[in-house]
């Protein structure tokens, strides 16, 4: 069983969803720069 979880981006913000991290943010170029996060911490960034 795979446990997909949320990441975010420690520079722009961005938030990812999957089983780990990008290697580089998309947005910011940034690598290695995704932290895993709750899902209320990910909605709250999000502005949900
Ligand atoms: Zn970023």
């Amino acid at each position: 069983m795979v446990n997909k979880t949320f990441w975010r981006c420690n520079i722009c913000n961005d938030i990812h969803y999957g089983i780990a991290g990008p290697e580089t943010c998309p947005t910011c170029q940034t690598k290695n720069a995704y932290v895993e996060v709750t899902k209320e911490e990910a909605q709250k960034v999000m502005g949900f």
